[in-house]
């Protein structure tokens, strides 16, 4: 029953991000809910949030798109997913963070609410190349009010030190700060997350810039991942950013498949990315014994410094690929 009325939740919250998307960029675009596609005819107000099925033109009657529905349906697919990975499949649970409350009532709404920021961000990148800055900045400052006021939604501490453990018989070093000044730790975690995820995207930015000649990580790009950094910290933002090219290659061919363009934007792997860390954290935090890295500062700096090299190395690989014609790559 849980599963179901999160799956109904997801729905109504992709319902919602497709319209917000589409008032967002009604300026620039035509998607079927502002604004009619074929004959331009401008919808009431009302009718962009409650539309009758099939979605029909009242004034050229020809049939729009079904784009809305299918961003429900998979918003909801993902937050019931979500939901069990995360209560049942017990995919964050990691020894070193135990929160006092329950995660369904804690870090269960927190996350959905960031993949609701990240269903709108990636519906407006697909369709327009953009990512609002007004959905940004409410999701930054969201993310640090309420990592501020709980104290209790990070999926990792700022700090655990894992050098200093001895197995059975004593746990990673917690700096003792962390545990006494709880919101203190909170506002701290959620900047410092946030700070890495701008700054790398900011340096990709500048070695995309000088290697490809174009801006191919797009502004949009460093303040999504500032926004996605407030809600998850550091550690998962390294991770997440480390992880997208490789979505990148799963999911991109699908996404230029189903919009039929040639140059899909950086953004939508990231949100894939997001998600799949989400749900595989404890796996890589644990069994991947990435604590043991994260605990030790050259190791991080080095990671960091592959990372940038491995990613610069791909945006020149991508330069090769975009020199193809994109109709040899739909065949
Ligand atoms: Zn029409």
């Amino acid at each position: 029953m849980f599963l179901v009325s999160m799956f109904l939740i997801g729905c109504l919250a992709g319902w919602i991000a497709s319209t917000l998307a589409c008032i967002l960029l009604a300026p620039v675009t035509f998607q079927g809910i502002v604004h009619c596609r074929h004959c331009h005819h401008v919808f009431p107000r009302w009718s962009h949030w409650f539309r009758p099925w099939p979605l029909k033109c009242t004034s050229c009657s020809r049939r729009d798109s079904l784009w809305p529905w299918l961003s429900a349906g998979a918003t909801g697919a993902v937050f019931a997913g979500f939901t069990w990975m995360l209560i049942r499949a017990n995919c964050q649970s990691i020894e070193e963070v135990q929160p006092s409350g329950s995660l369904t009532t804690g870090r269960l709404p927190f996350h959905l609410w960031l993949i609701f920021l990240l269903v709108l961000v990636t519906l407006t990148d697909l369709l327009d190349y953009v990512i609002s800055d007004i959905v940004v900045i409410v999701g930054v400052v969201s993310a640090v009010v309420l990592a501020v006021f709980s104290g209790e939604l990070q999926m990792i501490h700022v700090w655990v030190n894992w050098d200093e453990a001895i197995p059975g018989l004593r746990g990673p070093y917690l700096p003792t700060w962390m545990d006494q000044h709880q919101h203190l730790h909170g506002l701290v975690w959620s900047l410092a997350g946030m700070a890495t995820g701008a700054g790398l995207l900011w340096i990709l930015r500048l070695s995309a810039q000088l290697v490809l000649g174009t801006p191919a990580v797009g502004f949009g790009d460093v303040t999504m991942m500032a926004m996605v950094g407030a809600f998850v910290g550091w550690q998962p933002t390294l991770c997440i950013i480390a992880l997208a090219p490789l979505a990148g290659m799963v999911v991109g061919p699908v996404i230029r498949w189903i919009t039929g363009r040639s140059f899909v934007a950086f953004g939508p792997y990231l949100a894939v990315s997001t998600l799949i860390i989400l749900c595989s954290w404890s796996t890589i935090w644990r069994d991947w014994s990435l604590r043991t890295v994260f605990s030790h500062w050259p190791s991080v700096v080095g990671l960091v410094a592959g990372a940038v090299v491995v990613l610069t190395l791909l945006l020149l690989v991508v330069r090769g690929f975009r020199s193809l014609p994109t109709s040899a790559m739909r065949r």
